[in-house]
């Protein structure tokens, strides 16, 4: 990747008013854009200094805060000025340009969408899954999901990482030197215990995969599906399970305006629940060609069409049921578009009306559990099956706040692990072989950490953060 090292600015605070909004600056050397900026005020490194903030003619836009970081003592390890001045989004629109317009001369330019952070790891001062772990701070959902993904920021999960790499350097060294002595190849593995350096290796890489894996589903939570004709129930048993999580707010982005996804915390976990009310009347409902009613109609088959794609990453579903009714024929043409393989979760609403008790029942095509929602019976069923689909599972170790990506690149380190196992077990021991596959596991796990991670990864890492981070 390539470093400009041209300097940066950005407003670095969320849009809109606030007690504090603060504009900030980093580059190689910003000694220019500070004398165009405050003149010869002294500017000390680390400590606050309260400066009118002006315009070019001398006119005050604004009074505050300056703090300045010399490189490499920074966020990003190069210089950094900060400004902070009055929240408000006049305030902070002319302080920018104001900056701009300072160092013009030094070719200061705004900042893409994460490009501070990516500076911070150009210099070294994180790695890639450091740097992965600041924006899924910032977009934590939730308490266990901030936790974790501060975890990850500390470097916990890199340093996890760094041992597992260690380790199979070792073997790889020690496999390649004895490649280099083929008379001695015979008793190699007897002797280094190879076996069981490989076996500790993959055992290692289980448990942190079993951290990972838990940590990542902290950051993307569950897609659960909530089907079910009118009435049956699906906005209360929504409520009965946020409970006490205040929480039924946070739109999914990218869906905020169809409004078909609602997220609920279950012990931290998010859940992304879709509702398929949308999706009552069929797309194919014939209407007269042309005019108004067509459009109308044109615009609702796109979001239903939306709507099954979103069903379509469903990870459960919950087909609700009137306990009282019975299941009905609109219910089998719902059963019927239901993607294959997801499991299925019959919830039988309404026990209060019906008389049955509240219970789960395991069969073949799904697993049923009666309740009632609205008198909160046989939630906790409901509840403990969720969570139980999810493979979540409380056991107290800390988690770390993991990508796609890196369990990708985890699951595929395992994979060559488990080759290199096959070869270390042969009895002509094709040391060449076993060499290529530890290679292979280094190179798989270093991507996570960033020292193996080809340019274009990297852009589209660091370009979905916010800007000004
Ligand atoms: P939706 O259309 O599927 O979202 O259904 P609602 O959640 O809006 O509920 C429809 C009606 O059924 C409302 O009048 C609810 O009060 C009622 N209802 C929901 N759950 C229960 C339940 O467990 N027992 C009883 N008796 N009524 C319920
Ligand atoms: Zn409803």
């Amino acid at each position: 990747m390539i470093y400009d090292p041209v300097p940066i600015v950005a407003i670095a605070t969320a849009p809109g008013r606030g007690g504090i909004g603060v504009v900030r600056i980093s580059g190689k050397d910003l000694s220019g854009v500070r004398r165009a900026l405050f003149g010869e005020a002294e500017l000390r490194a680390r400590h606050a200094h309260y400066l009118p903030f002006t315009q070019a003619d001398g006119s005050v836009i604004d009074q505050g805060i300056v703090l300045y970081f010399q490189g490499p003592h920074s966020y990003t390890g190069e210089d950094v000025i900060e400004l902070q001045g009055h929240g408000g989004p006049v305030v902070m629109q002319m302080l920018l340009t104001r900056c701009l317009e300072a160092g013009k001369e030094s070719g200061l330019r705004l900042a893409e969408p994460g490009e501070f952070t990516q500076r911070a790891f150009m210099n070294d001062k994180l790695d890639l899954a450091q740097a992965e772990a600041v924006a899924d701070l910032i977009e934590a959902s939730t308490e266990a999901a901030a936790k974790s993904a501060s975890q990850s920021l500390s470097g916990a999960f890199s340093r996890v990482i760094h041992e597992l790499v260690e380790r199979v350097i070792n073997l790889r060294m020690l496999v390649e030197a004895t490649l280099d002595f083929p008379e001695e190849e015979i008793d190699f593995l007897e002797k280094s215990n190879a076996r069981g350096q490989l076996s500790g290796i993959r055992s290692a890489l289980e448990k942190v995969f079993e951290q990972a894996s838990q940590g990542a589903m902290l950051r993307s939570g569950l897609n659960v599906v909530l089907a079910g004709q009118p009435n049956v129930g699906k906005s209360s048993l929504l409520n009965a399970l946020a409970g006490n999580d205040v929480a039924i707010v946070t739109p999914i982005a990218g869906t905020t305006r169809d409004k078909i996804t609602e997220t609920i915390h279950l012990e931290g976990i998010p859940l992304n629940i879709i509702d398929t009310a949308g999706i009552r009347h069929d797309a194919d409902e014939d209407h007269e060609p042309g005019g108004l009613v067509n459009m109308i109609d044109m615009v609702e088959r796109i979001g239903i069409e939306r709507t099954w794609a979103e069903v379509d990453k469903a990870d459960v579903i919950l087909h609700l049921l009137d306990a009282s009714r019975g299941p009905t024929r609109a219910d089998e043409n719902i059963v019927e578009r239901f993607p294959q393989g997801v499991p299925v979760i019959r919830v039988w609403n309404k026990i209060d009306l019906s008389g049955h008790h509240a219970s789960i029942d395991i069969m073949s095509d799904a697993t049923h559990i009666y309740l009632s929602a609205q008198e909160h019976a046989g939630m906790d069923l409901l509840r403990k099956e969720l969570l139980r689909i999810a493979g979540w599972e409380q056991t107290g170790e800390s988690l770390y706040m993991a990508r796609e990506r890196h369990l990708i690149a985890l699951k595929h380190a395992r994979e060559h692990l488990m080759q290199a196992a096959e070869y270390a077990a042969q009895d002509d021991q094709s040391l060449d072989l076993l060499a290529e596959e530890l290679r292979l596991t280094q190179d798989r796990l270093s991507s996570i950490t960033g020292e193996f991670t080809p340019d274009d990864l990297l852009g589209v890492i660091f370009s979905r953060f916010c800007i000004g981070k």
